[in-house]
């Protein structure tokens, strides 16, 4: 049995419905935050499996402890957090409790019952502004935000609980973590049942863009069209989340058979650069629908440019992105219009 904590969540709701239809039990801990508990009755529909499912939330070390010692779990993949960069300026505090003090407490509950494998949600904003793309996993990490510090810091506890092993004499489990560094994900499962229902006014691109479509705000905001890319708008990897979550999987069965130790930093997102306006063609040219926008102001803090070289995924995980970008706008709209205000409908 696999442990998914924040498994309600966009990212989370995906990768249970991979574990799911690979076979794995699934237990979920979410508090419903910034998600809904019908996002996983969805994911039972999807699958005609059922999960269990655990309110309450990942910094609770006794309820930790209740399900290490209750139910048989392997492995724990660990997504519960909060992933706004520009509220993580203002309440930075409650980042660092929910992000990094959550992953302090469950490594120590785990260490305690026994479980030594675990899969991270890091993100690609441990980089900061790169000086060179692709980005590897050898390059510098330089968050520029709170958001990113908070997971760049857990990275490096995690690391230096890795290489206690080296240490210790009683420890006949070594830990294996795969601290996974997520790109831009996109996109919605094929059943248009689950997908991304950010509450509010939209950060992100794509679920603007697709509010944009579905009628329910007037324009996008093209933020900048004079950054040094091909075309002037800014340049990102989109990664499917289906395709992400399909790492998840290939991550814990490495991690389960020993096949990776230690602690292990890795890419997931597909080496393709892509722009605002590409983002905007493509959705619009793939689905038929209108995107109107207009050009405004940088973003602060924005960067021109990043993607991935993912080759480290490929050499140890064995996995490559399949999803193209047309699946991820045609995806992502047909989420949007099946579900106009997300779960709530
Ligand atoms: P999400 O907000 O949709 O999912 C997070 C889930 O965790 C939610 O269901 C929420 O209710 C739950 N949660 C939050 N704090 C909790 C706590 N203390 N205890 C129990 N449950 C809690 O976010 P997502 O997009 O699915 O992201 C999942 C993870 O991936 C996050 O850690 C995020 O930082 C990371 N990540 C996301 C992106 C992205 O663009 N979506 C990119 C890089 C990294
Ligand atoms: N962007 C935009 N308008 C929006 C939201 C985003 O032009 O309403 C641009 C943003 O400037 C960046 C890209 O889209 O170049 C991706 O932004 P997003 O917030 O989705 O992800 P980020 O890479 O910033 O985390």
């Amino acid at each position: 049995m696999i442990l998914v904590t924040g498994g309600a969540g966009y990212i989370g709701t995906h990768t249970c419905t991979e574990l799911l239809n690979s076979g794995y039990d699934v237990l979920v801990l979410d508090n419903y935050s910034n998600s809904s508990p019908l996002a996983l009755d969805r994911v039972e529909r999807i699958t005609q499996k059922t999960l269990i499912r655990i309110e309450g939330d990942a910094r609770d070390p006794d309820l930790l402890d209740q399900l290490f010692a209750n139910y048989p779990i392997k492995a724990v993949i660990h997504f519960a957090g909060f992933k706004a960069v520009g509220e993580s300026c203002q309440i930075p505090l409650a980042y660092y409790h929910n992000n990094f003090y959550s992953t302090l407490v469950l490594s120590q509950c785990m260490q305690k019952a026994g479980i030594t494998k675990l899969v991270f949600s890091s993100s690609a904003t441990v980089y900061g502004d790169p000086e060179v793309v692709p980005l590897t996993e050898a390059m510098p990490t330089n968050p520029a935000n709170p958001y990113g510090r908070t997971k760049l810091m857990v990275e490096q506890m995690l690391q230096d609980l890795a290489a206690s092993d080296a240490l210790a004499t009683d420890n006949p489990q070594p830990w294996g973590i795969a601290l996974l560094r997520y790109f831009n994900p996109v996109g919605a499962h094929q059943s248009g049942l689950i997908g991304e229902d950010p509450s509010g006014i939209p950060n992100n691109l794509m679920p603007f863009i697709t509010q944009v479509a579905v009628g329910k705000r007037d324009q996008l905001d093209v933020f900048g069209d004079d950054y040094d890319t091909p075309d002037g708008t800014g340049v990102r990897d989109y990664i499917h989340v289906v395709d992400l979550a399909r790492g998840h999987v290939m991550a814990l069965e490495r991690l389960l058979d020993d096949q990776i130790t230690g602690a292990e930093a890795i890419n997931l997102g597909t080496g393709l650069g892509v722009s605002v306006l590409d983002m905007v063609n493509s959705f619009t040219n793939n689905n038929s629908v209108a995107v109107p926008y207009q050009i405004a102001d940088r973003r602060a803090g924005d960067v021109a440019s990043y993607y991935a070289d993912p080759s480290k995924a490929f050499d140890m995980l064995g996995w490559s992105a399949e999803h193209t970008l047309s699946d991820m706008v045609t995806d992502s709209w047909r989420w949007q219009k099946n579900n106009p205000e997300g779960y709530a409908d």
